[in-house]
């Protein structure tokens, strides 16, 4: 049963949260089995779909929920991260039949037509938060099978519920809100673990927080996300990342952090903060925050590599000319986005900013997409 003490010492995996809708923690994100509250047995629905590889777990526990051969109605999406849709190709494999929805904002990010804005791993906070230069951000493409959801708020398959629109994380995100007993499924609107930290990811220690920050690109808009979470008055409040809280703590912690959420919950700095990235593609990408570290390892790279060179000799200074008649090719058809190889990687954003002003450098999204061919050969 729910409590609002647990931690991952003291909590299975997969628990029920309240009738109707069942938890799978997957590493360190959830997932939701959610069906009748009078039919145990299903039909159900699926929302979210966890890390890459789990497709195999997600599948088991469903088949022991609701028998062998028993696919959800529908599988609903709050946003597209690579930490919630991962196992979906998996999963639309073994269900055929199964649509997928999710915002008419979210779209782009998952039918391979937009990038989300690179993650910023200088918000601080803890591991999480550094190791996200190497969380996946391509788009996934699951074509035709995902759809948005129906503009009046109902939820497919989930009768008695409601979406709500909840973009600042990303632009498309959404929550589930169950109106009758308030039960919230919040995606990462909101958390209840420090999602930045390591340590905290790790024991599951349940506190109302914000959205991931690395992942977060509009501050104003996950504030405003976060204020029309608590005016619902949330009973229950399954997130994205941490154990499900409930009752009179929840709604006590939820008030008091939608308060402080500027002070507590929008980072100090960073790639996002003065400036959110915004929607329809990535329109405009502030410049990455550089670390006076990051820095010091960019010169001793280039001084190793000036070294190098000259060490070369005659021969490598030839190579060297020529090397840099294909810089100068690179800058001008990067330009026009003519050239094959970055064809496919340039096409997820906006070649042509609403505002080509500083705030948009062509030179940082060109940071930006070299970093992520490099990450996503490496991704398996
Ligand atoms: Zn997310
Ligand atoms: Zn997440």
């Amino acid at each position: 049963m729910l409590s609002n003490e647990a931690t991952r010492a003291n909590t299975p995996a997969f628990t029920t949260v309240v009738p109707g809708l069942s938890v799978l923690r997957d590493v360190f994100v959830n997932l939701y089995y959610a069906f009748p509250q009078d039919q145990p047995r299903g039909p159900w629905v699926l929302i979210d779909a966890g890390l890459p590889g789990s497709a195999d777990k997600i599948k088991k526990q469903a088949e022991e929920l609701f028998g062998a051969d028993t696919p959800p109605t529908a599988i609903l999406l709050t946003h597209g991260h690579f930490d919630h849709v991962g196992a979906l190709h998996g999963l639309l494999e073994a269900w055929p039949n199964v649509p997928v929805y999710a915002h008419q904002l979210e779209l782009p990010y998952l039918t391979g037509r937009s990038s989300y804005p690179p993650p910023d791993p200088t918000v601080g906070g803890g591991l999480m938060s550094y190791l996200s230069f190497v969380y996946p951000k391509h788009p996934y493409n699951f074509g035709a099978r995902v759809e948005a959801l129906p503009a009046d708020g109902s939820v497919p398959g989930l009768p008695g519920w409601r979406w709500v629109p909840t973009p600042g994380h990303t632009f498309g995100h959404v929550s589930f809100f169950r109106e009758h007993d308030k039960v919230l499924i919040a995606g990462d609107a909101f958390t209840t673990v420090f999602a930045e930290s390591g340590l905290a990811t790790y024991t599951q220690k349940q506190e109302v927080h914000g959205p991931p920050a690395y992942f977060t690109a509009d501050w104003d808009a996950a504030r405003a996300s976060v204020e029309l979470l608590t005016r619902l008055e949330p009973e229950v409040a399954a997130t994205g990342h941490g154990i499900p809280m409930h009752g009179n703590e929840l709604r006590h912690q939820l008030a008091d952090f939608v308060t402080r959420f500027d002070a507590v919950s929008r980072p100090k700095a960073g790639r996002y903060v003065p400036l959110p990235a915004t929607a329809d593609g990535v329109r405009i990408l502030p410049p990455p925050v550089v670390k006076p570290w990051l820095a010091a390892l960019a010169i001793a790279g280039v001084a190793i590599g000036a070294v190098a060179l000259t060490l070369a000799g005659k021969k490598a200074r030839k190579k060297k000319g020529k090397k840099r008649k294909g810089s100068k090719n690179y800058t001008s058809i990067s330009k026009t986005g003519s050239r094959r190889g970055d064809q496919p990687y340039r096409a997820w954003y906006r070649d042509d900013p609403a505002q080509p002003s500083a705030a948009s450098p062509t030179a940082d999204q060109r940071y930006s997409d070299s970093w992520s061919r490099k990450i996503e050969t490496q991704y398996p």
